[in-house]
């Protein structure tokens, strides 16, 4: 989507000029063209709810911001006058929305009822600790790991506001562990897939919404709280983090798809991976390696996906488009209409980029209902055609992945006309052999080079003899399982050589993730001033591992005795840098 960055209107909402008759409400201003929908509907000033190009966008905001977008020509219509008064909520029912008590009362009942299904852990709480996040697993050996299977992902309530996003991941999780036994469509994906179902990312957030009568109607988080003091619903007060775009992968990008300043709804935090809710999310996805995931959202009836951080379309749009097909056609025999599918555009830091930029993982982003708080009547039908959504999905999934866990994939210049493409599985995986594609930077399509089909055990080697030393290349694995099921993994990027000489380089670590010890190798051309760091997900330094002039080469060092986590090193020789990522179990 191209983002015009025409301002037609011309105003600011001063943080501390709230006075007592400046009522929020919730509205849609409706905007006539192109140019009025995009003055609003990437504004960080703005709270925005939902958009629908180019016909509205929903506003949560002050009536003085609505006096001045009435003076431009625009007009707008309540959707909810007041929003913050008990009063407004007009004694609409809004008891079937569990609060936090009963969230961890339910989750605890079906870790407790499903034993040998369904296990809950706790993955630590936001920085003012309202509530924990609490994570469920549901499969069949619930209590190990089976790498032959594929691991799905489903998150609700990044954003406080949207309780319909706690609500569905706990109703299908429900849904898993009582259909588990009398349901054979249930108990073959339970029995074949594995589940990590994480209701409440956001308890900080969640809990101090959920006031009785009323809503606060927050969005972000609790960083930078005043203690734990209530707050108005105030630009000027409670800064709160949307963690939904502090996530690491393409973190801050641009200013449109998040915002530095922290009065903003769309504020992306201090640092990449800075908020609690996110280290507790990239740990997991750093140790899982998802392969799809479903993130729940309200509001607008939407199914997205990555990229968000640009408008080009990843290599994976096609099998997007499948999956989305499968969910819109479920939405649609339980609605008579669809939920609008499409890439997501105009947001970095959110989840889905993180997912599938570190690790492919194909996740969507699904914005449900209409509005934030659909009555208690809309929580039971909402949740039952989700249900069948969900089961589509892991259906779809079940024939999809293979469950082949790809432990490293690597290409090197052997000299300058042969490239040495090395691989490996992660321990117990089981395939029938791999398929290798490529393609050059010249816009050739992508080639399979074997013949036959590499196979045996591993490590892997595969020799390309066949390459021109001034293109580059992308490499691709295809792993075909004991069943006959393909799934490609890669790209590994090459660049062109020159002639045999080394360049610099920084690999991943080994073996990744690792147990007690890692080594990290790394190439310099010409002897350098070399620094590694290691760095935890904060971006504090852990430790130095080389701090000294080395000789061109082959280098490593050790990494040995760290507690268990996600950490960064980084290599810093002459003007070369490059960072990559390491767990340790
Ligand atoms: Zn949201």
């Amino acid at each position: 989507m191209k983002v015009f960055k025409i301002c037609v209107f011309f105003f600011l909402l001063a943080g501390s000029m709230t006075d007592a008759e400046d009522v929020v409400s919730w509205v849609r201003v409706y905007t006539p063209d192109e140019e009025a929908f995009y003055s609003l509907a990437y504004r960080d000033d703005l709270d925005v709810a939902a958009t629908r190009y180019p016909g509205y966008v929903d506003l949560v905001a002050q009536q003085s911001t609505l006096d001045r977008l009435a003076s431009t020509g625009l007009s707008y219509e309540y959707l909810q006058y007041d929003c913050l008064s008990p009063e407004s909520f007009g004694g609409r029912a809004y008891d079937g929305y569990r609060n936090y008590d009963e969230l961890v009362a339910d989750l605890n009942a079906l870790a407790s009822g499903y034993p040998d299904i369904c296990t809950l852990s706790n993955l630590g709480q936001g920085h003012v600790g309202l509530g924990d996040i609490w994570l469920l697993k549901v499969s069949d050996d619930v209590a190990g790991d089976e790498p032959d299977e594929a691991d799905l992902f489903i998150v609700g309530c990044h954003h406080a506001r949207e309780p319909m996003s706690v609500e569905v991941p706990v109703s299908f999780a429900t849904y898993l562990c009582e259909g588990y036994a009398t349901d054979p469509d249930v108990q073959n994906i339970v029995d074949n897939l594995e589940f990590y179902i994480l209701p409440c990312l956001n308890p900080d957030g969640w809990v101090y919404d959920d006031v009785e009568g009323t809503r606060n109607w927050w969005r972000k988080n609790g960083y930078d709280w005043p203690g734990d003091e209530p707050l108005d619903y105030d630009w000027g007060e409670g800064t709160g983090v949307d963690p939904n775009r502090n996530y690491t992968y393409m973190w801050g990008y641009d200013d449109e798809g998040s915002s530095p300043n922290w009065y903003s709804q769309i504020y992306r935090g201090p640092s990449a991976g800075s908020e609690p809710e996110n280290q507790a999310v990239i740990t997991l996805a750093e140790e899982k390696s998802f392969d799809s995931a479903i993130t729940f959202h309200q509001y607008g009836e939407l199914i997205l996906w990555p990229w968000g951080y640009k408008s080009t379309p990843t290599p994976d749009d096609y099998r997007f488009e499948e999956i989305a097909q499968v969910m819109y056609e479920e939405i649609y025999n339980h609605l008579g209409y669809g939920y609008y599918c499409s890439q997501l555009g105009t947001i970095n830091g959110d989840l889905t980029d993180y997912l599938y930029g570190n690790s492919r993982t194909l996740g969507f982003t699904i914005e449900l209902n209409e509005s934030f708080y659909p009555d208690d009547s809309e929580i039971e039908p909402t949740c039952a055609m989700m249900n069948d959504v969900l089961r589509e999905w892991a259906e779809w999934c079940l024939d999809e992945f293979t469950g082949v866990e790809i432990a490293y994939f690597e290409a090197r210049w052997r000299d300058s006309k042969v490239v040495a493409l090395t691989w490996d599985v992660s321990t117990d995986t089981e395939t029938a052999g791999f398929n290798v594609y490529r393609e050059s930077d010249i816009g050739c399509s992508r080639e399979r080079i074997n013949r036959e089909l590499v196979y045996g055990q591993g490590p892997y080697v595969y020799v390309d003899a066949d390459v021109n030393p001034n293109l580059s290349y992308d490499y691709y694995l295809e792993a075909i399982d004991e069943n006959g099921v393909p799934e490609s993994f890669g790209p590994v990027h090459i660049d062109a050589a020159e002639g045999s000489k080394k360049a610099f380089a920084l690999y991943q670590s080994k073996p990744n993730p690792s147990e007690g010890k890692a080594v990290i190798a790394f190439d310099i051309p010409a002897d350098a001033a070399v620094e590694l760091v290691l760095y935890d997900v904060a971006g504090r330094t852990v430790t130095t591992l080389v701090d000294d002039t080395l000789p061109a080469g082959e280098h490593t060092a050790d990494v040995i005795g760290l507690p268990s986590g996600v950490y960064v090193y980084r290599l810093d020789a002459g003007d070369f840098t490059a960072a990559r990522k390491m767990v340790i179990k």
